[in-house]
């Protein structure tokens, strides 16, 4: 084992060659330390791991034919050789039949586990992981389908460290509005996860926006940056604004004009965003006047 253990986590770019894509043990990595985070523990199990590990390589590895279990087991067994990851069976490498007979358990090593209980550390672990392996616009995709809260990961600032994110919210969101852009229906996939849609908050998190389904929005990458950019906002009956400072030449950037004044629909069971949070997004980031017809 190097004198530091991370260093070995966030080394494992080394086994990238001629731009071939091999994101197999970054994304069991990062897999792990969403389990760390939410539980305390990154055990998980192979029976977990077939089905959770092998969603993230077939969603966000390069195309492949493999099987999706193998695709599991290849980094399931081979990141026991960068010291980082051991099993509770001794398996041979990449082999499925081993892993399923005993439902093998993997987890970080001991010491390894003890360091990134720090959140700070586990933070900055997975964005180097992360980083190493992504481009940034798919930084915050990997990081929710691994378990991870991009929001988190990628820092509160030093005014509301005093806060912790729920690792969990954004995935619950999404699921809350049935993985559909809460604004225009939009709800794109690769395979199992959502591509280009983002857990919003109304209030933002900085300022004292809670981590509740009532201040959040399943929204498509274009919808979320626009009402965070004050473009589109919410009445507290639950329609859609758009600003009258916003303009546009295209038929496609003038559809947003279509969205003025559309009520939202949430499932039975979500809450609609509550009314303070609409007011607070009013007042602070809504722009200009609102568009009516
Ligand atoms: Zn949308």
């Amino acid at each position: 084992m190097t004198a530091d253990p991370l260093e070995s986590l966030l080394d494992l770019r080394q086994h990238q060659r001629d731009g071939v894509r091999s994101p197999h043990k970054p994304l069991l990595v990062l897999l792990a330390l969403g389990r760390l985070a939410r539980t305390g523990s990154s055990e998980i199990s192979w029976s977990e791991a077939r089905v959770d590990l092998a969603a993230l390589v077939t969603d966000f590895g390069p195309p492949s034919k493999t099987a999706s279990a193998q695709k599991a087991a290849y980094p399931f067994t081979r990141l026991r050789s960068d010291m980082v990851w051991v099993l509770d069976a001794d398996v041979p490498m990449d082999r499925v039949t081993p892993l399923a007979e005993q439902d093998v358990k993997g987890r970080f090593p001991e010491l390894v586990e003890r360091t990134l209980r720090d959140p700070a550390v586990l933070r900055a672990t997975a964005r180097g992981v992360v980083e190493a392996e992504f481009p940034p616009t798919l930084i915050p995709d990997v990081l929710t389908a691994a378990g991870l809260d991009p929001d988190e990961v990628y820092g509160t600032p030093a005014v509301v460290t005093t806060r912790r994110r729920n690792s969990a919210w954004p995935a619950q969101v999404l699921n809350a509005w049935d993985r559909q852009c809460a604004f225009c229906g939009f709800d794109g996939q690769l395979g199992a996860s959502s591509v280009g849609l983002e857990a919003a908050h109304i209030r933002w998190f900085n300022y004292e926006g809670p981590d509740d389904l009532n201040n959040g929005l399943a929204l498509c990458s274009l919808h979320h940056k626009l009402l965070d950019r004050g473009v589109l906002g919410l009445t507290e009956d639950h329609r859609i604004q758009v600003s009258t400072d916003y303009t546009a030449r295209t038929v496609t950037g003038r559809q947003i004009y279509e969205l003025a004044d559309r009520e939202l629909r949430p499932r039975v069971g979500t809450p609609l965003p509550d009314p303070s949070h609409v007011r607070w997004h009013q007042s602070q980031v809504f722009k200009g006047l609102r568009l009516t017809g």
